[in-house]
C-alpha cells in the first residue's frame, strides 16, 4: 500500500538514464515532444511488470466512479470537505483529460470509495491509498477498484504537532488528497521534490509541499500509454 512518510527527507539519486532508454526502446519519443525530455519517475520505485500493468485503469473504467462520504466527526466546517476532495480528484483531469471521475451517492456504486480518519495515529502517514487492484465484476467484466483513507487531523509526532493533533487546513489536506488520488490512479512515489507524489517531501515544519507537475503528469501519461503485452520491464529490473 502506498503511503506517505511526511518525516523522512531522504533522497535517492534520479533515475534519467532508464526513462531516456525506455524512450528510445519503446517509441514513447512521439508523445514526448509536448514535455520535452522523457522524464518520468515510474522506476523511483519499481514495481513487477505485472502489477505496473494491472495497477490501472481501463479506458472502459472512465469516468471512475467515486464515493466521498460526509466526515463522521464533529468539525468545524464540516462542508469543506466534499467540495475539496471532488476538486482534488478533477485538478488530475484538469491536466491529464483521459483521467475522468464522476460522483457516486453510495459506496456500492463506486470504484474508488474515500474514507475518513481522525488522524493516523501511530502511523507514519497522513494520508493512504490503494493502488487500482483488478477483479472480475459479476457480469464478467475486469474492473478495478480503489480506497483512499483521509484524515482531519495530523497525527502527534508528525511534525505538525506540537502537543495534540492539530485539523489539517483546506491547503494540507487538499495536497494530501491530490497526492492519494495519484496513487488511487496507479502513481508510485517520485523521489523529486515538488512533484506531487513526492514520498518524503515536507519543509521544515515537516508540512507537505508539492503540486500537480509536468512531471507527475508525464508520468501518468507514460504509464497509461505502456502496452498490455510489453514483456521487457521500462526499469529493466
Ligand atoms: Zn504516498
Amino acid at each position: 500500500m502506498p503511503r506517505d512518510i511526511p518525516r523522512s527527507m531522504k533522497k535517492k539519486p534520479m533515475s534519467f538514464l532508464p526513462g531516456l532508454l525506455l524512450a528510445l526502446t519503446l517509441g514513447w519519443a512521439c508523445i514526448a515532444p509536448a514535455f520535452g525530455e522523457a522524464d518520468h519517475y515510474l522506476c523511483d520505485e519499481p514495481r513487477p511488470l505485472q502489477k505496473l500493468l494491472s495497477q490501472r485503469w481501463f479506458g472502459y473504467e472512465f469516468p471512475v466512479r467515486v464515493y466521498i462520504p460526509p466526515v463522521p466527526f464533529e468539525v468545524k466546517q464540516p462542508e469543506m470537505y466534499m467540495p475539496l476532495v471532488k476538486t482534488a480528484f478533477q485538478s488530475w483531469t484538469e491536466y491529464a483529460p483521459f483521467a475522468t471521475f464522476t460522483f457516486v451517492d453510495a459506496p456500492k456504486k463506486a470504484n474508488i470509495v474515500i474514507e475518513w480518519k481522525s488522524d493516523f495515529k501511530n502511523e507514519d502517514a497522513w494520508g493512504m491509498a490503494y493502488y487500482p487492484a483488478i477483479y472480475q465484476s459479476k457480469n464478467k467484466i475486469l474492473r478495478h477498484r480503489s480506497k483512499i483513507f483521509l484524515a482531519i487531523k495530523a497525527q502527534l509526532g508528525s511534525g505538525m504537532t506540537v502537543n495534540e493533533p492539530v485539523y489539517f487546513s483546506y491547503d494540507e489536506l487538499f495536497l494530501i488528497a491530490q497526492h492519494e488520488v495519484g496513487h488511487a490512479l496507479g502513481l508510485n512515489h517520485s523521489n523529486t521534490d515538488g512533484d506531487i507524489m513526492c514520498g518524503g517531501c515536507s519543509d521544515m515544519m515537516g508540512r507537505m509541499m508539492g503540486k500537480i507537475t509536468s512531471r507527475d503528469i508525464q508520468t501518468l501519461k507514460f504509464l497509461y500509454s505502456l502496452p498490455v503485452k510489453i514483456k521487457k520491464h521500462p526499469c529493466r529490473i
